[in-house]
């Protein structure tokens, strides 16, 4: 039995804010099956509390960063939970790193240093009879930990850096050195020190035993400048320890047979079926019912989606017979250019803005296309829950939407492999045009259909890469790889 404490600052269905949360919410029970036992680590948001059951007191640790912590574990949201009951960092409504002004929490330093020293005092033996055996940490919030296991003193548990997405690196100014509790040393090997500054990620990149990705196309664009966003030059020096790992979806919750957010379940067996969600869905976003592909998003609305250039095409959209559905919020010039779309085009564009989990399970299940025209992508789940509820995705050919579409040219048409289109580059012409043959596909019926059952029939599980993640933790323990049981 391999025991792993997974920190991170989300998981679903707790605190989300994006895919990091479905990845750290879905692979616990995965890696159950594989002899892996997953404790996760959650700073004490309102939410999680809220959520805990059963939570007893396990650690107090009197001094936490400038006030009283505790760590309290129990369940919550079908995970083993340990929370870091510490008000004065975490009690505090709403997105877990902005306040309302929209503007990063100032403190945010102190609250992820926090999240990732509490995992290391843990890997050092905190808690009563628990020795975890690696400490897997998601994205820069926690990306100080190994950085504190390779400098204060030591603890036997090995460490996974896993980047889920490169461009939030939790960069600060060096003054915060002297209050984040870290070896002298960490200064003088230049472990955390970036571009002059202090970089959280940097410094997990630096420092841990084993380096992940998201998806194989990801982990290779991010040793090059394109992508890198400025440490490819360290992942280049540390790439024997970088792989990448494609994310699953949890195929229980995502189910189009028994999804209760769906106004009609329905199967590979019977698509047609999708029709009453997509009537549900043309009312709710005000579309006409005329007939066309009813192209749709589920995303943070960021220059990254590639969703201003969305805005550019929305017109063409229509022209090719389309309609377009978006849910999302972010930049104000993308939703006041998409408000601007729909007001030109009532009854073919419409626009919610705003977050809303239920309906993205009606979207999934009723529109034709989910489009994610990213600029960069790590992995992408919604072009995988796309696949899964027959929403074909349309993508560019980035990171993991790369390694999880196959593109619908003619050869992967007649060899019946397509699963959706795949364009490049993430430019607005690419995508124009990538949406008129989008529109010609939608119009053979035989050839649409016959992709969406084969998406549908796609292995979006977690369980191969659930495996991997257990070969991982073998291999840094110097276990048998391959072996399954325990040894
Ligand atoms: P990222 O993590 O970069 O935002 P991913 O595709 O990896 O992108 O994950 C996004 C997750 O957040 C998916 O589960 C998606 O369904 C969900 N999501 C994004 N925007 C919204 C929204 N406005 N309402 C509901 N769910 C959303």
């Amino acid at each position: 039995m391999i025991d792993v404490v997974s920190v991170a600052s989300e998981a679903h269905p707790l605190i989300k804010t994006g895919g990091l949360a479905d990845v750290t919410g879905a692979l616990p029970a995965a890696l159950a099956a594989h002899d892996v036992t997953v404790r996760t680590l959650l700073p004490g948001y309102p939410a999680v509390m809220g959520a805990l059951e059963g939570g007893r007191v396990v650690a107090e640790m009197p001094d936490f960063f400038g006030g009283f912590g505790r760590l309290l574990a129990g369940r919550g949201g079908g995970l083993d939970i340990i929370a870091i009951d510490a008000p004065h960092l975490y009690d505090r409504p709403g997105n877990p790193y902005v306040g309302p002004d929209r503007k990063d929490w100032p403190d945010n330093w102190k609250r992820f240093a926090g999240l990732s020293f509490a995992a290391y005092e843990i890997g050092r033996g905190l808690l009563e009879n628990y020795r975890p055996d690696v400490l897997h940490c998601h994205d820069w919030q926690a990306g100080l930990t190994p950085a504190y296991v390779a400098f204060n003193a030591p603890t036997r548990a090995k460490t996974v850096m896993t980047v889920h997405n490169i461009a939030f690196q939790g960069r600060y100014e060096w003054s915060i050195f002297n209050d984040l509790r870290i070896d002298f040393r960490a200064a003088q090997e230049n472990a955390i020190e970036y571009f002059g500054g202090i970089g959280f990620l940097k410094a997990g990149l630096q420092t841990a035993d084993a380096l992940t990705t998201v998806s194989p196309t990801y982990a290779l664009e991010i040793k090059g400048p394109a992508y890198g966003m400025g440490l490819e030059g360290l992942l280049q020096v540390r790439a024997e320890h970088l792989t990448g790992i494609l994310n699953g979806i949890d195929i229980h919750e995502w189910d189009p047979m028994t999804d209760l957010k769906l106004v009609q379940h329905y199967s590979h067996n019977s698509i047609e079926q999708r029709a009453g969600n997509r009537q549900a869905l043309a009312q709710r976003f005000g579309l006409d019912d005329a007939p066309g592909p009813m192209f749709s998003v589920v995303s943070r609305l960021t220059w990254q989606k590639g969703l201003d250039m969305l805005v550019e095409v929305a017109d063409d959209l229509v022209a090719a017979g389309g309609k377009l559905i978006v849910l999302g919020s972010g930049d104000a010039e993308i939703e006041n250019g998409l408000a601007g779309a729909a007001m030109r085009h009532p009854g073919k564009v419409g626009f919610v803005r705003g977050y809303d989990e239920p309906l993205s399970h009606l979207i999934q299940g009723g529109a034709d296309v989910m489009l994610v025209p990213s600029r960069f992508e790590p992995c992408g789940l919604t072009q995988l829950y796309g696949l899964r509820y027959g929403c074909v995705p349309l993508v560019s050919r980035v990171g993991g939407l790369a390694d999880t579409v196959i593109d619908a040219n003619e050869a992967a048409v007649e060899a019946g492999v397509a699963t959706g289109i795949v364009f490049a580059p993430a430019t607005v012409e690419a995508l124009r045009e990538a949406i008129r043959r989008t529109a010609r596909l939608y119009g053979r019926d035989k050839v649409w259909r016959k992709m969406q059952r084969r998406g549908m029939k796609s292995d979006v599980s977690w369980e191969l890469s659930a495996e991997k993640y257990a070969k991982l933790y073998r291999r840094l323990l110097g276990m048998n790889e391959n072996a399954d049981s325990n040894d």
